[in-house]
């Protein structure tokens, strides 16, 4: 797998990534992965985190098949 990435290369970059701490980045929007208590649904909201770059984790991945510029080196 590729060297993770940043969320300001993520933001650069355009296209779908995912965080392993449940950020997903669709559309130019931060979703955050919440699982309710005794329920298997996967659910994802908007965070509010979106506009403040400094509380999100810096461990991005882009999808395998990504050809954008950090992905190819
Ligand atoms: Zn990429």
């Amino acid at each position: 797998m590729a060297a993770p990435l940043t969320f300001a290369q993520v933001k650069q970059a355009k296209t779908f990534a995912w965080n392993a701490n449940g950020y997903l980045y669709v559309d130019g929007r931060v979703l955050v992965h919440i699982q309710p208590v005794n329920d298997p649904t996967h659910l994802f909201r908007v965070s509010s985190l979106r506009d403040s770059d400094e509380v999100l984790p810096d461990e991005w991945y882009h999808l395998p098949d990504c050809t954008c510029a950090f992905c190819r080196g």
